[in-house]
């Protein structure tokens, strides 16, 4: 059992209705809340080109991403525009998971990635070995149940 966090950085669970005035100094989001998700997944578009993209924000003023449909900004709370990532990017961490999980079969990797002029999202992999740290991946078709894939560029 994991120890209870301190009462200074326990939260509420905030909802669309929250305005952003009511952000306490705690707030991980800069006061700009989420919409809620039922799958908190980011979603993988494929395009006319073949080419599979994650969909998201970026803020036209300072630049800021993300791979989910942010109302604001979570750095400046500007208004943000639609987006879409990738399709390479780097491995930022990686790992294979060996433990049974409902609806998985172990083992089976994922890796953390950071899109080359977007986001960093979680993705599995299509294999069972973990790439290395910094290595070239390329988005994939997303899997039946809405993971996001990628494959490791040779
Ligand atoms: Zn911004």
């Amino acid at each position: 059992m994991w120890p209870a966090p301190p009462a200074a950085v326990k939260r509420r669970r905030r909802t669309t209705t929250d305005a952003v005035d009511n952000c306490t100094d705690v707030c991980l989001h800069g006061g700009v809340t989420p919409p809620p998700l039922a799958d908190p997944r980011p979603l993988v578009q494929t395009g006319p080109d073949g080419r599979h993209r994650v969909l998201g924000r970026r803020c036209p003023t300072c630049g800021e991403v993300a791979a989910f449909a942010w109302p604001r900004c979570p750095a400046c709370r500007g208004e943000v525009e639609p987006a879409a990532f990738g399709p390479e990017g780097t491995v930022w961490s990686a790992t294979v998971v060996r433990i049974p999980v409902p609806g998985r079969t172990p083992p089976y990797a994922l890796a953390y990635v950071d899109l080359d002029d977007g986001p960093r999202v979680l993705a599995h992999l299509a294999h069972d070995a973990a790439p290395p740290i910094g290595a070239r991946v390329r988005l994939a078709a997303p899997s039946d149940d809405g993971d996001v894939r990628v494959e490791v560029l040779a």
